[in-house]
């Protein structure tokens, strides 16, 4: 899935945040780059973000580090591929929402966190892990 980026507050997401963008007929010339997403924030244009390879390659090993762990818990809870990724990571979600309670941690400010944390992934490079 691509990144898109505004042109002007610079929010960056994957593209399925931006949606299609009102009256382009009056706001592109030609020789404009093209685009068809507009912000969702300030409703500036918004343009796709090349992702570099090596980016992409970190991140597909991010994947793979998360595809670990939820075969690890697959394995732990009895859930077999006939249930499906889809379950099994909700199932994993809802333990750690579980585990946060009982550790006293707040479940939503690590899922914002972790928004973060991806959204920024998407587009840098930074440290792996
Ligand atoms: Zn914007």
């Amino acid at each position: 899935m691509d990144s898109y980026r505004c042109q002007n507050c610079d929010f960056t997401g994957c593209e399925d945040l931006f949606p299609a963008a009102k009256d382009l007929s009056q706001r592109m010339t030609v020789g404009d780059t093209w685009t068809d997403s507009e912000c969702p924030k300030c409703g500036s244009l918004a343009f796709p973000v090349p992702q570099r390879r090596k980016v992409r390659r970190i991140n597909r090993k991010r994947g793979k580090w998360a595809l670990a762990a939820v075969r690890a818990f697959m394995d732990e809870t009895g859930l077999s591929d006939a249930d499906g990724l889809h379950t099994a990571i909700g199932d994993l979600l809802a333990d750690l929402h579980h585990l946060c309670d009982a550790k006293g941690l707040h479940f939503y400010d690590l899922t914002l966190h972790a928004l973060g944390h991806y959204r920024a992934e998407q587009t840098e490079e930074g440290d792996i892990g």
